[in-house]
């Protein structure tokens, strides 16, 4: 057999079809099987239910050359899997007694004995080959008819992962169609997804009609854009290379507001500008609460250049801790550039670092006025490099209100940094 090219996953297991659990296993396998060049074009979570999965893979495999099942492998009488497939391919379920025997050798050497429904694991489709499993008792199976084949994985993550791994090597890699799928991810912040969209639309049209053509989706949450680019070439050096020149279209594109082609989260891309400059940053947080400060120390080292932070919601804490002046506070209110402006001053003369930060503003639900409405944040950057404040107004719920103000922080200080323009449009 060669060329497994198309692919369909089912997890299979009742529990995947509600709110208990989270089918996690087929993101896996996509993963192995986007890096071998298998497409996955479909996937599903079917219930513990013979017949709906029997029809289920009947379907899959009139389109789809390779068929991934996870779960629904164990003794009990709601793992079907086994049964679903040897109805399907039309392969009687024999026992294979060297599967018994081990399965038995794994009980006693817990000092018990093998429970009889565990022999329904021993059940194997004609002409099926077995899978070890070396952390359970259930075996995966590889079942070929004709040009398509079929790879049978148990539910438990820590099991399904080593044997996943070892079928993706000795049995998927030599069949599969070799046309691996190379990404990139460009990450963007300071502009709206239109925004961005309608200033790719000229790159996405080339992409198409390209040499080696790139697929791109645009995913748009608050505060920031990931653009992802997908490229299939005859090698993964090729492939990469078209990613390599796509990616710099886009920068060349976007400019400042791509602050990331290689992965690395915004809260990262600031860690190395600080460590390259040898600066140490300190931060003034109200309406963020420490977000701005946990997400710079969700990077692994940040205690290089993270000095201090002060959560200063009241104005008695902005006047005492951070030396904000109680006049700034009486004429433009707390939540105001002003403030922000010296709140960043005062921690940073406090902390005595080169980078200071303030954050000032109204999260919501409550405390809104027409003129300054839930959504209202001043930020303040002060560096060795200048200084920037703005008022921004954002959309969205409390939680949503934090993240993007934090965002923007984060930004200001990127872009302070490494002397960009200021984020123009809308956010
Ligand atoms: P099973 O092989 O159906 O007996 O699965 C046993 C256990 O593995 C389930 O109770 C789940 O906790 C876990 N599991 C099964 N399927 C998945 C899946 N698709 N993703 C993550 N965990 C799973
Ligand atoms: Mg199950």
């Amino acid at each position: 057999m060669a060329g497994l090219s198309r692919a369909t996953i089912f997890a299979v297991g009742s529990e995947l079809l509600t709110t208990t659990r989270l089918d996690t296993n087929s993101l896996i396998i996509t993963e192995q099987l986007n890096a071998l060049g298998i497409e996955v074009v479909s996937k599903g979570q079917i219930g513990d239910d013979r017949d709906e999965l029997a029809a289920a893979l009947r379907c899959a495999l009139d389109r789809a050359d390779l068929v991934v099942c996870c779960g629904g492998l164990g003794p009990t009488d709601d793992d079907v899997t086994r049964e679903a497939v040897s109805v399907v391919l039309g392969r009687d379920l024999v026992e294979d007694e060297r599967i018994t025997a081990r399965i038995r050798s794994r009980f006693e050497s817990r000092g018990l004995q093998m429970p009889t429904i565990n022999r329904r694991q021993a059940m194997v489709p004609v002409g099926a080959r077995v899978i070890d499993n070396a952390r359970g008792t259930a075996p995966g199976l590889w079942i070929e008819e004709r040009d398509r084949a079929v790879l049978l994985l148990p539910g438990p993550p820590r099991e399904l992962e080593p044997m996943l791994a070892w079928a993706a090597a000795e049995l998927l890699a030599p069949r599969a169609s070799g046309v691996p799928v190379v990404r990139r991810v460009v990450r963007i912040t300071g502009r709206s997804e239109s925004h961005t969209d309608e200033a790719l639309q000229p790159l996405y049209r080339a992409w198409s009609q390209a040499p080696v053509p790139i697929a791109a989706t645009i995913l748009a949450s608050f505060g920031q854009i990931e653009l992802h680019l997908s490229a299939r070439a005859g090698s993964r050096e090729h492939a990469a290379q078209a990613l390599e020149t796509a990616v710099s279209e886009v920068t060349h594109v976007m400019g400042a507001d791509v602050y990331s082609v290689d992965g690395r989260a915004l809260e990262a891309v600031i860690g190395d500008l600080l460590v390259e400059r040898g600066y140490r940053i300190a931060c003034a947080e109200s309406c963020t609460g420490g977000l701005l400060t946990s997400r710079l120390t969700d990077v692994a080292g940040s205690s290089r250049y993270v000095d201090r932070t002060i959560v200063a919601y009241a104005n008695d804490a902005k006047i005492a801790l951070l030396g904000v002046p109680a006049a700034v506070i009486q004429e433009h209110g707390a939540v105001s550039e002003p403030v922000a402006v010296a709140m960043a001053e005062g921690i940073r003369a406090g902390a005595n670092v080169q980078v200071g930060v303030g954050v000032t503003g109204i999260a919501g639900p409550g405390g809104g006025t027409p003129e300054k409405p839930v959504g209202t944040v001043a930020v303040a950057a002060v560096t060795p490099e200048g200084s920037r404040s703005r008022m921004f107004r954002f959309i969205g719920d409390r939680e949503l209100v934090k993240f993007q103000a934090s965002q923007a922080a984060l930004d200001m200080v990127r872009r302070i940094l490494t002397g960009s323009t200021p984020a123009s449009a809308p956010r």
